[in-house]
C-alpha cells in the first residue's frame, strides 16, 4: 500500500508556523527551499534554519580545539641529526626574544636547515606525506573546488582529486587545519587526505591560482551577523532558484554554496570574533 505521507513534504523547521494539513499539502504543493537537502516551506523558515546553522558554526569556532600530542619539531630535528644542540638553543632563544614565530622558521633563519627539511620533519610530526608540488601541477585541475579566498586565508590547496573514490588530497604549508578538512568533507561530500607542501611552493601555487577567474565566489566580509548572513544566502537562493544550499565554515569563515546545477555560487562571510575565555591565572 502506498502511504499518502510520501507525497507530503513537511517543513523541517521544528517550530514552523505554517504547519499544513495533508489535504492542503496535496492540493497546493509548495515550492519551498532546500538547505543541506532538508526542505523548508517558506523563506522565513529557510532563513531561520540557515541562521541557526551559522550560529552553531560560529559557536564551534570559539571553542578551543584539543591539540593532538606531537613531538616538538626541534626535538625531531635534533634526534635526526639535522641540527645540533647549539643551533636548537639559538633558534629557541630567537623565538623567545621575538615573542613568536615557529621553531622551524627560526632554524631556517639561522641557516641550520632548508625549507624542504622543515617540510619533511613537519610531515613526520603530522604523519602525513609531503606532496611534490615542484613536479605536479594537478592542483590546477582541482583547486577550483574550494573558493580561492578560503585557500588564500588558510594557506592550503587541494592538490589531487580522485573522483571515483571521492578522495581529495589537500596540502598545507605548515599547520594542518582539521577544521578546514572537516568543512571540505561536509561541503564537497568527499573524503579528505591531508598532506604537507613546501610553504614557498604552496605560496607560489596560490599566486598562480589568484590569476584564474573567481567569478563564482562572492566575498561578503562586511556582513557578520548570522541573521544577515542567512538573509543574503536566501537572496541568492531565490535569485538563482537554487536546488540546494550547503553551509560550512572554519578558521573564522562561513562558507555557503548555493547550488543551481550544473553551476553554483559561493558566498564567503567573516565570522564575528568570539571572545575567548581568559586563561586561568596561576594560584599564588
Ligand atoms: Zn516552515
Amino acid at each position: 500500500m502506498i502511504k499518502p505521507e510520501i507525497f507530503v513534504r513537511n517543513c523541517e523547521l521544528p517550530d514552523c508556523p505554517n504547519r499544513r494539513g495533508l489535504w492542503r499539502n496535496l492540493l497546493e504543493p509548495q515550492q519551498g527551499y532546500s538547505l543541506e537537502g532538508r526542505w523548508y516551506c517558506s523563506p522565513e523558515c529557510f532563513e531561520l534554519a540557515a541562521a541557526t546553522a551559522i550560529q552553531k558554526l560560529i559557536g564551534g569556532m570559539g571553542r578551543p580545539q584539543a591539540k593532538p600530542h606531537r613531538v616538538p619539531l626541534g626535538l625531531l630535528m635534533l634526534s635526526r641529526g639535522l641540527v645540533d644542540d647549539e643551533q636548537l638553543k639559538k633558534a629557541l632563544r630567537a623565538q623567545k626574544d621575538s615573542g613568536g614565530g615557529r621553531v622551524g622558521e627560526w632554524l631556517r633563519h639561522i641557516g641550520a636547515v632548508s625549507e624542504e627539511q622543515v617540510t619533511q620533519i613537519l610531515g613526520l610530526q603530522y604523519s602525513a606525506a609531503v606532496f611534490p608540488l615542484e613536479r605536479s601541477k594537478r592542483y590546477l585541475e582541482c583547486a577550483h573546488m574550494v573558493p580561492f579566498h578560503l585557500l588564500e586565508a588558510t594557506g592550503m590547496i587541494p592538490v589531487h582529486h580522485l573522483p571515483a573514490s571521492r578522495h581529495l588530497y589537500v596540502a598545507f604549508g605548515d599547520r594542518i587545519s582539521h577544521s578546514a578538512l572537516f568543512a571540505l568533507e561536509k561541503m564537497l561530500m568527499c573524503r579528505t587526505e591531508p598532506c604537507l607542501g613546501v610553504k614557498s611552493l604552496i605560496q607560489r601555487a596560490i599566486e598562480e591560482l589568484r590569476k584564474l577567474p573567481h567569478d563564482t565566489e562572492i566575498l561578503a566580509a562586511g556582513i557578520t551577523d548570522p541573521q544577515e548572513m542567512a538573509g543574503t544566502i536566501l537572496d541568492h537562493a531565490e535569485n538563482q532558484a537554487a536546488a540546494d544550499v550547503r553551509i560550512s565554515g572554519f578558521d573564522g569563515y562561513i562558507w555557503a554554496r548555493v547550488f543551481f546545477p550544473p553551476a553554483h555560487t559561493d558566498l564567503i562571510f567573516q565570522a564575528p570574533k568570539t571572545p575567548r575565555a581568559a586563561p586561568p591565572k596561576p594560584s599564588k
